[in-house]
């Protein structure tokens, strides 16, 4: 469900998106509790970053109210880089465990495609393991993309808006973000372009794309001139504000007088991001128990 502002564009409502993916979400574990499984995800917490803490009460609360069981498992602070892999590992391999991932920002020393090569493929719920994004590239089956780039897709696919043949314009190039975007942007046969700060003449690249992704952590970069009449425009950036407040990548405003779809900030791709972690970790249960079955 949307709704239309001033401007001309449909302001995407992520919470309702959001809402109806954790209805799914809730009936499957809802039939894997019934079946005597407590599908459980575990956060590695090794970072006492505040917007972290802020991330990890939403995913509590979102893990109870469709039925996953959230374990956090709090590593003293600062911890080593050795120490975050290892219990990422052991959790990899504790059966009760579904879903597995790694709260950042690290501890400075840490890198994440390190200890994200720690959790096991089939457990590695927000893409943190490069053999996930490897396999996503690959067009292997069997990995999650990072649940932000899921939630891109997740919300093109609810509002309707056709990627196939139509050019997508991706401005960022994480591994968390920007990069598995894409590629799940190229997977269904979208014409896709990659920005980054080197990116020469980027309102003209950005003003090519029926798809505008934005995930560059700069308050308001894209304003009207970066973007083509019609457009839809997903803003990915969380940017802290004096007043306590979040704003996004995007100048909503001026870019609703041009676009026919943005999503705010917040109330846009946050929520949708959080249900789609809670998805991939039902979605990892669901495996795990079919996989017992089979033997
Ligand atoms: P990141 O690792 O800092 O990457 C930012 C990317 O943006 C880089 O590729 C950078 O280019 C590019 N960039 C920066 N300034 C630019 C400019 N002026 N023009 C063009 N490209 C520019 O950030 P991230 O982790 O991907 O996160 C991006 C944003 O999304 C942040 O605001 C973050 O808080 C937010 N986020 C939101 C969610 C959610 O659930 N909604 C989840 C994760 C992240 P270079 O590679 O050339 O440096």
């Amino acid at each position: 469900m949307s709704r239309i502002t001033g401007g001309k564009a449909i302001i995407i409502d992520g919470r309702a998106i959001a809402a109806a993916i954790s209805e799914r979400t809730a009936a499957s574990a809802a039939f894997l509790r019934e079946r005597g499984i407590t599908p459980t995800l575990a956060v590695v917490v090794a970072t006492d970053d505040e917007g972290a803490a802020w991330y990890l009460r939403s995913i509590g609360r979102i893990a109870a109210r469709v039925g996953i069981d959230c374990q956090v498992h709090r590593l003293p602070w600062p911890g080593g880089q050795a120490e975050i892999a290892e219990r990422l590992a052991e959790l990899s391999h504790h059966p009760a465990v579904h879903g597995i991932i790694c709260q950042t920002p690290l501890p400075d020393g840490a890198d994440l495609a390190i200890v994200g090569s720690g959790i096991t493929v089939s457990k590695d719920v927000d893409g943190a393991n490069p053999q996930s994004l490897g396999m996503i590239a690959a067009g292997v089956a069997g990995a999650f993309p990072p649940a932000t780039a899921a939630a891109v897709l997740e919300i093109l696919a609810s509002e309707h808006v056709p990627v196939e043949g139509r050019r997508a314009a991706v401005v960022g190039r994480s591994t968390v973000v920007g990069k598995p975007a894409a590629l799940l942007l190229l997977a269904e046969h979208a014409t896709v372009t990659i920005c980054h700060s080197r990116t020469r003449n980027l309102a003209e690249v950005c003003r090519e794309a029926d798809i505008l992704v934005v995930a560059a952590g700069r308050p308001a970069m894209i304003g009207a001139g970066h973007v083509a009449q019609g457009a839809v425009v997903i803003d990915v950036g969380i940017n802290p504000t004096d007043g306590g407040g979040i704003v996004g990548d995007v100048d909503t405003d001026a870019v609703a007088t041009v676009a026919s779809a943005v999503t705010p900030v917040p109330g846009g791709v946050g929520p949708v991001t959080t249900a789609q972690l809670m998805q991939h970790t039902i979605r990892a249960a669901l495996r795990a128990s079919a996989a017992d079955e089979t033997g």
